[in-house]
């Protein structure tokens, strides 16, 4: 059976995560998502463990360590059929990495307007008590402000503030541009509409899925 090697690409927000799982499933792939990986290893006393101390600082994960991480998990056996990777490469220098390791067959683009993802994720709010999630537009309390599942108040994360995301978007933007070029002069870039919602942009990215798959 021939490798479906897949990457998902896409700002903050965007629902990544969402529809790489989709795609997995459809296709019998590993989902493979670099910050799980690095939240995974964060508690590992092995080399990958070094990762904690950037992570704690809120810095970016080096290279060299990230590709330890990632060529290690790439040659596992469940990925023999391919795999889809959400979160890498981050800029141009790690899109060059992983083509030297394995050829990627198609890249989705989730396209979204800053408007909109700042909409998403601007309106997450989280329990300072128990951890549940809300959202002030698609998942709201039924008190404003209240937790209603264990009534204690609710916080915005520093991470969700406009001015943080915006500065996220703004360097996102910087470095997915050369990616983007990247891999439209290999052809295997698809831009799919993230505006949208989660099954209109499933449906689309499907219709992608249908024709490589044939
Ligand atoms: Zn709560």
């Amino acid at each position: 059976m021939e490798m479906k090697n897949i990457v998902v690409i896409g700002p903050p927000g965007a629902g990544k995560g969402t529809q790489s799982e989709r795609i997995s499933e459809r296709l019998g792939v590993p989902h493979i998502s670099t910050g799980d990986m690095l939240r995974e290893h964060r508690d590992l006393k092995t080399e990958h463990g070094k990762a904690r101390e950037y992570m704690e600082r809120g810095d970016l994960v080096p290279d060299k360590i990230m590709y330890r991480i990632l060529d290690h998990r790439l040659k596992k056996d469940d990925t023999e059929k391919g795999f889809v990777l959400d979160g890498f490469p981050r800029d141009i220098s790690q899109a060059k990495h992983l083509e030297c390791i394995e050829k990627i067959d198609i890249v989705i683009s989730l396209e979204v307007e800053k408007k909109n993802i700042l909409k998403r994720l601007t309106g997450r709010r989280i329990c300072e008590n128990c951890g549940e999630t809300f959202h002030l537009n698609y998942k709201p309390p039924e008190k404003e402000g209240v937790c209603t599942k264990c009534g204690s108040d609710l916080l915005q994360r520093e991470d969700d503030k406009k001015e943080v995301i915006k500065q996220r978007l703004k360097k996102y933007r910087e470095k997915k541009l050369p990616i983007k070029n990247f891999y439209e002069k290999k052809g295997v870039l698809r831009k799919v509409d993230g505006n949208k919602d989660i099954e209109s942009v499933w449906n689309e990215i499907s219709v992608i899925l249908e024709e490589f798959i044939k």
